[in-house]
């Protein structure tokens, strides 16, 4: 099997950076954390925005099991429109509760890196990961 060419970590680490400002910077403009009657900043719901990115994953299942093309984008498939959806809201979430966190998908993808059961051979083992 061909390796893939991976970026380097300091690149993963500004395009994470990049991705969660230019979402959350979108959606706080757009005044999503903002009572619009007011104007005062507002504590969302969590259990509320959890719900929100999984309608996004539950509209890319649709857009699977019927083979749709997106309403808003006529031009792309329903499916990673979707996908991208809810990567911009988790990348907002990330952007307004947990900024710190940036750095956290880097480390989540070197773990991953090294756990044994994400190794090809121990995924054909019995009790092994298919997929
Ligand atoms: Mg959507």
């Amino acid at each position: 099997m061909a390796e893939c060419f991976l970026p380097t970590d300091e690149e993963i680490l500004n395009a994470t950076s990049v991705l969660v400002r230019a979402c959350h910077g979108r959606a706080w403009n757009a005044g999503w954390y903002h009572d619009p009657a007011t104007g005062e900043v507002i504590e969302r719901n969590m259990g509320e925005i959890f719900a929100l990115i999984h309608s996004e994953i539950s509209e890319a299942l649709e857009g699977h099991r019927k083979d749709l093309m997106d309403d808003k984008l006529p031009h792309r498939k329903m499916v990673p429109v979707e996908l991208f959806d809810a990567a911009i809201r988790i990348f907002d979430t990330i952007g307004m509760y947990y900024p710190d966190d940036i750095p956290a998908l880097l480390e989540k993808m070197l773990y991953n890196d090294q756990r044994a059961d994400h190794k090809p051979e121990n995924r054909l083992k019995v009790g092994g990961k298919k997929f």
